[in-house]
């Protein structure tokens, strides 16, 4: 099931997407989005009967974090390499604020801080479930579904501070969407990031240091997730900067593409 969140001008509603989306992602002609009574975070998944058809409406984030967003740096060996570093013993954290998350196609703001920011392509796992000190084989039981995120980066900050908050932290900085797969087998799916219709970067889950299981497992024995936060899972090789005016999107096999454009704030 594909989960929506979308608004037709009036206040967001969340919804499911009907009909098949092909194997680049891309939506079906005839794709039909039936709303949903309330959030299915909270009451479960119930069909209203109202219908709209895919391209009358504006695809939103489909979830708003309820209170964080947890990455995870240095996931891929051949990212930690180019990113001139060996692979963490355990999943390395850090948070970005739930402020940062904007949707499909909404712009990604390029600070006047920084001169370098990037694009990271990820799969982003969406916990459904309040949960803590979870143990791998009952991961299964506290997601909610699968998304497509981007971890932008504004790698000279990041560089120059400690922390990775101001450097990943910016408004507009955790772009995702377009929806979230709830039926999903995420060991093996390729993660793909295209900027300006060229390939940046290609991989795949199966290369993972550390996979969804143990991530979900590691953040959870130190934080409690609340239905809704979003743990992004590292990125694969390949990241490299975006200039305003470019347009970055990321696939994961499976999901779906998620599209943003890189703007200067007026
Ligand atoms: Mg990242």
């Amino acid at each position: 099931m594909r989960i929506v969140r979308f608004t037709t001008g009036e206040d967001p509603q969340y919804g499911v997407l009907t009909g098949d989306v092909d194997v680049h992602g891309i939506p079906d002609e005839g794709c039909v989005v039936v709303a949903l009574n309330g959030d299915p975070l909270y009451v479960g998944v119930h069909l209203s009967s109202k219908e709209y058809a895919l391209e009358d409406v504006r695809l939103l984030a489909p979830v708003l974090p309820r209170s964080k967003v947890v990455g995870i740096g240095k996931n891929y060996a051949a990212h930690a390499a180019e990113m001139g570093g060996e692979v963490p013993p355990e999943p390395l954290m850090f948070l970005k604020p739930n402020t940062s998350v904007v949707g499909p196609n909404d712009p990604v703001f390029y600070p006047e801080q920084s001169n370098e920011v990037h694009y990271e392509g990820e799969l982003a796992v969406v916990i459904g479930r309040i949960c803590r000190d979870v143990p791998r084989e009952k991961v299964a039981d506290v997601v909610h579904g699968y998304t497509v995120g981007n971890d932008v980066t504004a790698r000279d900050l990041q560089r120059g501070d400690v922390q990775f908050t101001r450097a990943k932290g910016f408004d507009s900085f955790c772009p995702l969407g377009p929806w979230i797969e709830t039926e999903l087998d995420v060991s093996s799916l390729r993660v793909q990031t295209w900027l300006n219709g060229d390939l940046k970067q290609d991989g795949s889950t199966s290369d993972m240091i550390f996979d969804v299981p143990a991530l979900v497992a590691h953040v959870t024995s130190v934080m409690t997730l609340l239905p809704g936060d979003v743990i992004l899972t590292g990125t694969p090789e390949g990241v490299g900067p975006m200039e305003p005016g470019d347009e970055v999107e990321v696939f994961v096999e499976g999901i779906g593409s998620l599209t943003n454009k890189v703007v200067r704030r007026d």
